[in-house]
């Protein structure tokens, strides 16, 4: 079937929450993805931040094809061999004590969520009172289940679906003032992403994470820190928080996590993993066979092709080379981001469009978030010349920026969010 054909069914099937770029695409290799006829594309989207080793990677492949003739499920009545590796790992990356493993990130959020609820409870009972509020902050996006979206800050993704889960309020983004006003007994954690994604590539300062870590600390509440973004090498280091000094209670891990199947992981320290006994939560899908033994192969091929020196070189480059083109382009208001998660503030919201879809003619994908923002998460694989090609298109493209003004078509527009 061809685009247009494809186009015109799915408008008819598929319920419409997507609003879809015009490609095809039918096979990628490394950081390439190629359409239907045969055109190459530079992904430094990654599938938002999922197909962190790329595409057709031998490793990921390996472990698809040497477990899919052995055992797809089980469920979770028995054990298979694949689930210690994988928490093994994951555990020693993080310093966490242990994993829950669900299939997406707003599973993993959910159940941070509902373990800090639990925990709240136990600690009511057997020691000292604590409340059921949630502190989350401005700018935030943790998902689309009705938890998720509840401590998710813009109002269009929780209107519609009035009520949703209630006890959120949200924090000015890294007022810590604001943080300490808020913060009481009644509040059961504060939910972080260490680098927001969604929110237009903004990090959590140091002294607020402290300050978050600190007033837990004086209740009991948890801290708990959204990943699934910003972490799994995402930023040259294993998680984010690692930059910070301090860690989280909770850490929730999916996108990138087995290189492009679906999977999501709830780590937690053992202290905090109590508050959940056998038949409090579960689920069907999480943790099976096939994906975590892609996961644990992920893990391997980053730490065998030392990745996380890559993207701090890399992504230490880009970002270097994006300050060099601010400095010459006043329409770019500024540059942020750590390792190989980018952000790109453009003047103003069609001049964001316009430059996405500009990039896109010239076959490098991206795309724009928080309405003046073009994010870059390029697979970890990204090589100094492929930033050279983007910074050679994007000067460009900033070059011409009238002309784009009037061009602004559809691109991964912002994001599939929209
Ligand atoms: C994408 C994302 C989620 C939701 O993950 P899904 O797999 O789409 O459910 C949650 N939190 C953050 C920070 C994300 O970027």
């Amino acid at each position: 079937m061809n685009l247009h054909d494809l186009q015109a069914a799915e408008n008819k099937l598929l319920v419409q929450t997507y609003q879809r770029s015009p490609h095809l695409f039918v096979e990628g290799r490394g950081v390439h993805l190629i359409d239907e006829n045969g055109v190459e594309y530079l992904d430094l989207l990654s599938g938002i931040g999922v197909s962190a080793l790329g595409y057709s990677h031998p490793a990921i492949a390996a472990a698809i094809t040497a477990q899919a003739p052995r055992l797809l499920h089980t469920s979770n009545l028995f054990f298979h061999e694949h689930t210690v590796p994988l928490a093994l790992r994951l555990t020693e990356i993080s310093g966490m004590d242990r994993v829950f493993f669900c299939n997406s990130g707003t599973e993993a959020w959910e159940a941070a969520l509902k373990i800090a609820r639990a925990h709240a409870t136990r600690l009511s009972t057997f020691s000292k009172p604590l409340g059921r509020r949630f502190l989350a902050l401005e700018h935030s996006f943790h998902g689309r289940t009705i938890g998720s979206v509840a401590t998710t800050h813009k109002l269009k993704y929780r209107t519609p679906f009035a009520p949703v889960m209630p006890e959120v309020d949200f924090v000015r983004f890294n007022d810590t003032e604001h943080l300490r006003e808020l913060f009481s007994s009644d509040v059961c954690a504060i939910c972080i992403e260490p680098i927001q994604g969604e929110g237009g590539i903004h990090a959590v300062s140091k002294e607020f994470f402290a300050a978050a870590r600190e007033l837990c600390d004086t209740t009991g509440a948890l801290l708990l820190a959204d990943e699934i973004q910003c972490g799994f090498g995402r930023t040259g280091r294993w998680f984010a928080f690692q930059h910070l000094g301090v860690s989280p209670d909770v850490l929730t891990v999916a996108k990138p996590l087995a290189g492009g199947l679906p999977i999501g992981c709830m780590l937690v320290t053992d202290e905090v993993a109590q508050s959940f006994s056998p038949g409090m939560h579960g689920t069907t899908f999480g943790g099976g066979p096939l994906v975590t033994a892609v996961a644990a192969a992920v893990i391997d091929a980053i730490r065998n092709d030392d990745l996380l020196a890559r993207i701090r070189d890399v992504g230490g480059y880009f970002l270097e080379q994006l300050n060099l083109l601010a400095a010459r382009y006043p329409g770019i208001r500024e540059v942020r981001g750590r390792g190989l998660m980018i952000g790109l503030e453009l003047q103003s919201a069609d001049h964001a469009e316009g430059v996405a879809a500009a990039m896109l003619d010239r076959r490098i994908i991206l795309n724009r978030t928080s309405e003046t923002v073009l994010r870059f998460l390029p697979p970890y694989i990204l090589e100094r010349t492929h930033v050279d090609q983007t910074i050679a298109a994007l000067t460009e493209v900033l070059a011409d920026a009238p002309v784009l003004l009037a061009a602004a078509a559809s691109t991964p527009g912002e994001s599939f969010h929209e």
